[in-house]
């Protein structure tokens, strides 16, 4: 028997220390990557079983070399840009299948570099020597077939026996967190056809139209803006001429606010609709949006857009939009995805009346890639010498869209509002939001309100904002009291943001700053 295993062991050495190699090299990034000792304990097992299993059988060692190879492409490209000892994996693969396709290819275009590259060429060189291993190594095990195939089986049970790994490590979770992320997907379709329903049956209560104040409301849904590179917030390039010249002036107000959350899918319906931080889903399923509610009052209603036309999984946008009189998507593809002027020559089309209408602009404006989000010639750094100079760029040209807009509705009884969805993390070296844990930049959003007309209730909302910072998760309500289609102010003041997705909540207050 001793005898035997000798025989065995030195007969097939290069077998064994070829699979080994394989198997190491199949385990490194993970093991590089692991975000902590019990991922790391873990991982190693997984490697010991790996070292064993091709005793036994060569066809469940490929499976398992293919598919941990595949995971590391995935996890490495998430440590290597997001942080694995932070992120959760499922948060990450949600914003990669729920994003519209579009998003998607930005998102790669932006987001894959030379290291995502490096890791693509390892794998493949792994798997080319699981082809070699395959094809040109044979073994004579009978003992060690026994020991290995018993060795795996112990193994299997004992780790089962504690935890579910296709629900709890990665890499074996990874496709049970792509099927919930796909289930989502499926439960958000029936969020919005029980949404049209109620909607179709809501009766909204007209108020008393002499504290209708205005003609034209006009909110402008700023994307991507971290107010912290706003001169009107104190920044300290002149990156808002236009709202810096109306500073000061008593037809301007000024707010301190936060966005609800860091992903423009739940901040717009948050920003719009009775949906806030801790009722996410029941209280957007089951209530109009502003354009609904404006609508029941009298205005005619527009949603024109310069984001890609919504496909199917940014419906809960589209979903508002289709609530409107009227809408008008400049884009059908994200990518090219023209300047926000083009809303500008959609509105300056429509002949100017003096019927109380209601128009939600979505623009594009600080969205990555922020190079193409602002006209070269016009720019105020001409040209940028940086990231932090492009982003800059885009803040500056957004200021000249928003006086664009105000130019176009001056003369008549005007509430202009801007804010931004969410905000964004910007240095020289990294950018983005939606991240997890978030930072506190990714809620630091302009609300700027301008009116030609004497409004006591927007007095009223400034001395309120000395009390503490307003959390637009109940913006709508604000809008829909100064405009005096209702009574309610409704005021939030809570510190708690949604990170990501409606599951995470966190305080504002307990965040970091990016820089
Ligand atoms: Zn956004």
């Amino acid at each position: 028997m001793k005898k035997n295993i000798q025989i065995e062991f030195h007969t097939n050495k290069s077998y064994f220390y070829f699979g080994t190699l394989i198997s190491i090299l199949t385990m490194l990034p993970q093991l590089i990557f692991s975000p902590n000792p019990t991922h790391s304990l873990f991982l190693s097992i997984t490697l010991v079983l790996l070292i064993v299993i091709p005793k036994f059988s060569k066809i469940l060692f490929s499976i398992f070399i293919i598919f941990i190879n595949l995971s590391n492409i995935v996890i490495g490209h998430i440590a290597l840009h997001w942080g694995y000892a932070l992120a959760d994996i499922k948060p990450r693969i949600e914003v990669a299948f729920l994003s519209p396709v579009y998003e998607t290819k930005e998102y790669l275009s932006h987001y894959v570099d030379y290291r995502d590259y490096a890791l693509g060429v390892f794998t493949f060189f792994v798997l080319f020597l699981l082809f070699k291993f395959l094809r040109h190594f044979t073994h004579s095990y009978k003992v060690f077939r026994m020991i290995g195939a018993g060795v795996f089986i112990l193994i299997l049970l004992s780790v089962t026996l504690f935890i579910n790994p296709l629900r709890e490590f990665e890499p074996f979770s990874v496709p049970c967190e792509i099927c919930t992320v796909i289930e989502d997907k499926e439960k958000i379709d029936h969020i919005l056809k029980t949404r049209a329903e109620f909607i179709a049956h809501l009766v909204i209560p007209k108020a008393n139209a002499k504290n209708q104040l205005y003609d034209k409301i006009i909110i402008i849904m700023g994307e991507s803006v971290n107010k912290n590179h706003m001169a009107i917030y104190g920044y300290s390039s002149p990156t808002t001429p236009f709202m810096s010249s109306l500073q000061g002036s008593k037809n301007f107000y000024l707010f301190n606010a936060i966005a609800p959350t860091n992903q423009t899918r739940y901040s717009i319906p948050i920003d719009l609709t009775e949906a806030n931080v801790h009722y996410y889903e029941n209280r957007y399923i089951h209530s109009g949006s502003l354009l609904t509610h404006f609508k029941a009052n009298g205005y005619d209603t527009y949603w024109i857009s310069n984001q890609g036309r919504a496909g199917k999984n940014d419906s809960t946008i589209t979903s508002m939009a289709s609530e409107a009189n009227g809408t008008f998507f400049a884009n059908l593809n994200y990518l090219d995805a023209s300047l926000d002027e083009v809303l500008l020559e959609y509105l300056e089309k429509q002949p100017l009346n003096s019927k109380k209408e209601m128009y939600l602009l979505h623009l594009m404006g600080s969205h990555s890639d922020y190079v193409n989000r602002y006209n070269k010639q016009t720019a105020l750094f001409n040209p940028a010498k940086n990231v932090v100079e492009e982003y800059d760029n885009t803040i500056y040209y957004t200021d000249y869209v928003v006086s664009r807009i105000f130019d176009h509705f001056k003369g008549k009884k005007l509430l202009l509002v801007y804010l931004s969805d969410h905000g964004e993390n910007i240095n020289l070296e990294n950018n983005g939001h939606g991240f997890l844990p978030p930072y506190k930049d990714e809620y630091m959003v302009p609300f700027v309100i301008y009116t030609n007309v004497k409004n006591r209730r927007l007095d009223e909302l400034s001395k309120d904002n000395k009390k503490g910072y307003f959390n637009l998760e109940n913006l709508s309500s604000m809008i829909r009291y100064v405009s005096g289609i209702s009574n309610h102010k409704n005021l939030s003041y809570s510190h708690d943001v949604m990170a990501v997705e409606p599951a995470n909540i966190v305080d504002f207050e307990k965040l970091e700053m990016f820089n």
